[in-house]
């Protein structure tokens, strides 16, 4: 199926979400805390005793320190497949892990959507050399072809469903989604339809936002964070929406690696399309050439 590819097309030329948005930055109010994918915060304990001012504690933690503009480029892949032509929106299995064995050979390291909010919200700390690898659309073949040649190389990725088609031929399952969070994957919204979120109605507005999250949480059975935009359209009612609706984060189109606290919910991807070769990929990884 097409995916975002019809309208993707226009959304990847558009600059951004400056031209598609009035909301002044101040209006972005996320939750004061986000909670991480991989480690829940342990419960506040009452200290027993007093620890005296300068000794060290048994927190192994780094204190978090320094939130605020994060570098991270954060790739985004629709289909990987077994063998592909060289389209844009599905990638062949073989290119896809000269890919990854690049970023192995680099030192990068993978982490999730909500590692890198915790990093620009609280100054969490961050791997060396940090990237996101996000799939949109919840294709099948994320599980089939991306999932085992990520785990190989002990990356995690970040995988964001649409509502109607969890379960549906060639999309993945309730049970797929829950392998793949089991394995430190991220799960997102996409959205209920797959629409852009643009002259909707606002019933219709909120299934596509709220509706999806509900839904994408009764199959997961927990909850989720992290929306992106259909075809990277977003506009003021979606974006406050997105907000509402308590995610804490919003994962648009763009051609830039660092993301500032302004940007959370409309943070710029950078899609390694499926004709790309070896240098066009490492292109992605630094600034706009
Ligand atoms: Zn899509």
């Amino acid at each position: 199926m097409a995916g975002c590819a019809r309208t993707g097309q226009a959304a990847a030329r558009d600059p951004g979400p400056a031209s598609r948005t009035t909301v002044p930055p101040t209006t972005i109010v996320a939750p004061a805390t986000v909670p991480r994918s991989t480690s829940p915060p342990a419960p506040a304990t009452p200290a027993l005793t007093p620890t005296p001012a300068g000794a060290p504690t048994d927190d192994a933690s780094p204190p978090p320190s320094h939130p605020g503009p994060v570098t991270v480029p954060i790739l985004l892949y629709h289909h990987v497949r077994a063998s592909a032509p060289l389209v844009r929106y599905s990638l062949d299995a073989r290119r896809f892990e000269t890919q990854l064995d690049d970023l192995v050979a680099h030192d990068y390291h993978t982490i999730t959507m909500q590692d890198l909010v915790n990093a620009i919200r609280t100054g969490a700390p961050l791997p060396e050399r940090p990237i996101l690898i996000t799939f949109d659309d919840g294709n099948r073949d994320a599980l089939d072809q991306a999932f085992p040649r990520m785990r190989a190389r002990g990356m995690v990725g970040v995988i964001y469903v649409v509502g109607n088609r969890i379960g549906a031929d060639g999309f993945l399952t309730r049970e797929n989604l829950r392998l793949l969070r089991d394995a430190g994957w991220e799960i997102g919204s996409h959205g209920m339809t797959h629409v852009a979120l643009s002259d909707l109605p606002a019933e219709a507005l909120a299934d596509e936002i709220e509706g999806s999250k509900t839904a994408i949480e009764a199959a997961l059975g927990e909850p989720i964070h992290s929306f992106a935009y259909p075809f990277g359209v977003m506009t003021e009612e979606s974006l406050l929406l997105v907000i509402r609706a308590g995610y804490t984060s919003g994962a648009g189109l763009g051609i830039r690696n660092e993301h500032r606290p302004d940007g959370l919910f409309y943070l710029s991807r950078r899609e390694a399309r499926g004709t790309y070769g070896l240098e066009a990929f490492r292109a992605l990884l630094g600034p706009p050439g």
